[in-house]
Order: structure tokens, then C-alpha cells, then sequence
């Protein structure tokens, strides 16, 4: 079910390490063949483009592209109590981490009479994106919206695809957990727009054919999703700002012999039941372990609901087990793959998690499941795949900010200097450069 690579006696560089590992074959190139024809309908076709591709990818045609006020107070009205409890715990605990992620001006002296100010300022307009084809995913509304609100960003818009199975009262509009999550969090402005389509609605801004606005562009869109509204993030880049390429989900596993085998496979079927591309990954000295994981997939994936999803992901060539040396060789391992989520199943868990450079989010411990980090340890869920982890952060409060410097330095301060700007302006060949300094530092008495 799930494919062996033997690392062992093979001493493997990060790029060679890259070369072999599993890794999906998240061809976006081939899914931004798919979506430019996607994007490009929005553009030109506006509301009436959004609803033939409602109709055509998500099997049902929105009526209201923006979900009736109304309709965001009954999904909260109709929420389980359960599930409602949950979201607000959900909703606090994420507040209390991003709200100390919030940035503030510094101003430093660089000489006197000469500062330079960074103003941190929220994004003006931001669209963030709730996914809803294979699983519908209220928690990410969480996750987006909480550092969006605790950066400040004035004009929030989500939206997520319509679902072709609601009940009557929620007829083509988004799940009604989707706008229960929307309403506790006080987001009004909601669309029934899934994939492609939304990224690009938020891109160009959407009208109806006699020129009503229905949905203003945005500066910036954020949020999971499949390969489609990765691939149209990666195409509107430019247009619009994006967070990290946030694709199909990943989970690692760095374990030695004191791993429960029971455990980690209960945390590779919780990944895999994502999507048929989510990648599970085992990377373990002990091949004892291995096996005994492997009995316990064979079990678990027979019994979870999801059978034929998980089975896909882990018989995927983005999936595996990989048998290393030692500790350290599993560590450079996990540093070369760079998963969206790493999970420390060792002894001094703390400690080796403390050496690790690339993740999207470290979980430590036997107590401490991805699946905890996707609904409430406080932390983001929205997290870089595909390897980005190397580069990019996951979502947070500083997705929303920009960092702005404000100089600010008086005549004695700018005359300090002018020789040696003159100096590096004559040096580039840019003389005029050099006079805009001089007109000042002795052209007024
Ligand atoms: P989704 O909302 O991302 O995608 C559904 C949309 O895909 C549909 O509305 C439809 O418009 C579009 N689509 C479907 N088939 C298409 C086709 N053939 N051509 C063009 N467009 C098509 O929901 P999903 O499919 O359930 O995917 C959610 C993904 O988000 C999963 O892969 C999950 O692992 C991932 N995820 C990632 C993170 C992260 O932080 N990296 C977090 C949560 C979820």
C-alpha cells in the first residue's frame, strides 16, 4: 500500500536527497493550462462567467453569488451546539496567538536629526479562500480570518464554493458551517465561488452585465485550496498578492523505536484523507517500526470512512516510508523534503524538533497531532507545500501587513552624509542623483 525507499549506507546531499524522496506530482504547470481559460472567462464574462462555472465544477448554479445576510444569521442560528463550541474555542485560541504575532512601529536613530520609521500598515482589501470540493472546511475560515482581523486589514472578503447538497434554505450558496464560521467571526461579505473562478473573481472583481459591482477586486488573496486555486494563485500573482502556495496537504513523520506505531499511522490516514494528492511520510531508523506502521495502515485504512481517498494518497508516489541511518540522517532527510507538517516521534521529541530547519509547522511529541493543529492548538493551518516550506512561513498576521519605512532627517543630518552619497552617486554613474543632495546641503543659507 504504501512504497519503501532504503536510505540506508547511502550518504545523500540535500539535492540528491530531493531527487529521491516521494513527492507528488502536483504538476501545476499542466493544472495552469486548465485554469488561465478559467481565469480569463472571469475577467471578460464577470457575474454571469462565475455562475457557468459554479455550474460546471461545483454541479450547482449560485443564485446569489454574495450569500444573503440572511442566510449567514440562519447558519448560525441552525448550528450544532457542538460544533458551535468548538469554533468558539477554535476562534479564541487562534486569536490569542496571532494577536502577540502583531507588529509595531519602530523607529530607530540612525544619526542625529536622522531617523528611519517602519510603519507597519494592513493590507487595504484581502480575499480569502475557504475550500469546499472534497471536504468542506470551516476551520480554515478561522484560519484565515483571525490574522487577517487581528492585523487590522479594513475590508475583508471569503469566499467558498457552493455546495451542490445543502439544504433547501442554503441552496446553492457555500456550506452552512462555511457561513456559521463567517458570522461568529462578524465577516459579511461572502460568495458562493469555489476554485479558479474565486481566485480569479478576487482578482479582477466581478460585475453583472449591466454594470453592478458584485464583488470589488482585491490586494491580496490567502487560503488552501487544490491544485486549481494554487495554479490560479501562481497565475494572478502580480495582479493580486498572494500568501504561500498552500496546495494539497502533506504530513511527515521523524520516528525511532519509542514511536506507537498506532499513532503514527492514525496520523498518516488523518492527512490522506484530505485529498487523493495528500502525501504521508514516514522517515524512521528502526525498520521494526516500519513494519509495525504498516500493519497498523493496513487496519486503520480498511476501517476509516474516507477508504478510497486515503488508499490513493498513500499508494502515491508523493507517499512512502523512508529508512534512514540514524537520527541525523533523518533529520537531513526531513530538512530536504521540507513538509507542510512534521511530526517528532523520538525520544527528546523537544530536542530533535529544536534542530529542525524546514517545516511548515513542527508537532512534538505523542500529544501533539497535526490534527490538533488543524482545528485548535492555537496555531496556523494554512501552511507552504511542495517543498516552499525551504522559503515561505504560514499564514499569519504578517501575510497582512506591509512594512513601509518613513525617513525622516533634518539639514545637519543630510549634510553628514552628502560627500558620501556624491561619492556613490558619481560611482554608479548617476550624477543627478549626487546634485539632489548638493541642491541641498549648501544651496540654502
Ligand atoms: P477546493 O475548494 O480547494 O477545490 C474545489 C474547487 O476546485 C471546486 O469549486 C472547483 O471549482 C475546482 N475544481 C474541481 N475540479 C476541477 C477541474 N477539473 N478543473 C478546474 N477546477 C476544478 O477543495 P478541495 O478539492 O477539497 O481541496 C482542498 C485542498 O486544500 C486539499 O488538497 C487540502 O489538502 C488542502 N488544504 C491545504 C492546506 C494547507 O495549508 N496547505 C490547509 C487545508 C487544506
Amino acid at each position: 500500500m504504501i512504497a519503501r525507499t532504503d536510505l540506508r549506507g547511502r550518504p545523500l546531499d540535500a539535492a540528491s536527497l530531493r531527487q529521491v524522496l516521494p513527492r507528488a506530482e502536483f504538476d501545476v504547470e499542466a493544472a495552469l493550462d486548465a485554469v488561465r481559460p478559467i481565469c480569463a472567462q472571469v475577467q471578460h464574462g464577470g457575474a454571469g462567467a462565475l455562475r457557468d462555472l459554479g455550474e460546471r465544477f461545483d454541479g450547482v448554479r449560485p443564485t446569489d453569488l454574495r450569500v444573503p445576510a440572511a442566510a449567514l444569521h440562519d447558519a448560525l442560528a441552525q448550528l450544532d451546539d457542538g460544533v458551535r463550541a468548538a469554533l468558539e474555542e477554535s476562534i479564541r485560541r487562534t486569536r490569542l496567538v496571532h494577536r502577540d504575532q502583531r507588529r509595531h512601529d519602530v523607529t530607530t536613530q540612525v544619526a542625529e536629526g536622522g531617523t528611519v520609521t517602519e510603519r507597519w500598515i494592513p493590507v487595504g482589501r484581502v480575499g480569502l479562500y475557504a475550500p469546499g470540493g472534497l471536504a468542506v472546511l470551516a476551520s480554515s475560515v478561522v484560519m484565515n480570518a483571525v490574522p487577517a482581523q487581528e492585523a487590522g486589514v479594513p475590508s475583508i472578503a471569503l469566499a467558498s464554493p457552493p455546495q451542490r447538497d445543502n439544504p433547501p434554505r442554503f441552496a446553492g450558496l457555500p456550506h452552512p458551517t462555511v457561513l456559521a464560521a463567517c458570522a461568529l467571526l462578524g465577516i459579511d461579505e461572502v460568495y458562493a465561488v469555489g476554485g479558479a473562478q474565486a481566485i480569479a473573481m478576487f482578482a479582477y472583481g466581478a460585475r453583472e452585465d449591466d454594470g453592478t459591482v458584485v464583488c470589488a477586486p482585491v490586494n491580496l488573496v490567502t487560503g488552501p485550496g487544490n491544485i486549481y486555486v494554487v495554479a490560479a494563485k501562481r497565475l494572478l500573482k502580480g495582479v493580486i498578492g498572494i500568501d504561500s502556495e498552500a496546495g494539497p496537504t502533506e504530513i511527515a513523520v521523524l520516528a525511532d523505536d519509542t514511536a506507537d506505531p498506532h499513532l503514527v499511522a492514525a496520523d498518516l490516514v488523518s492527512q490522506a484523507e484530505h485529498d487523493p494528492l495528500a502525501a504521508a511520510v514516514l522517515v524512521t531508523d528502526d525498520e521494526d517500526l516500519a513494519d509495525a506502521v504498516e500493519a497498523a495502515l493496513a487496519e486503520q485504512v480498511a476501517a476509516t470512512k474516507h477508504t478510497e481517498r486515503v488508499r490513493a494518497a498513500l499508494g502515491g508516489r508523493q507517499s512512502g516510508i523512508v529508512l534512514v541511518d540514524d537520527l541525523e540522517a533523518g533529520l537531513a532527510v526531513c530538512d530536504a523534503y521540507a513538509a507542510e507538517h512534521l511530526e517528532i516521534h523520538t525520544r527528546d521529541a523537544a530536542a530533535v524538533a529544536a534542530r529542525v530547519r524546514n517545516a511548515g509547522a513542527i508537532f512534538v511529541g505523542p500529544y501533539a497531532p497535526v490534527s490538533l493543529g488543524d482545528y485548535l492548538a492555537g496555531s496556523n493551518h494554512v501552511l507552504p507545500t511542495g517543498g516552499c516550506a525551504c522559503h515561505s512561513s504560514g499564514l499569519s498576521v504578517q501575510s497582512f501587513l506591509r512594512g513601509v519605512h518613513v525617513i525622516e532627517y533634518d539639514r545637519a543630518a543630510l549634510e553628514q552624509v552628502a560627500d558620501h552619497v556624491v561619492a556613490l552617486a558619481e560611482a554608479e554613474d548617476l550624477p543627478g542623483h549626487g546634485d539632489a543632495v548638493r541642491a541641498r546641503a549648501r544651496g540654502r543659507g
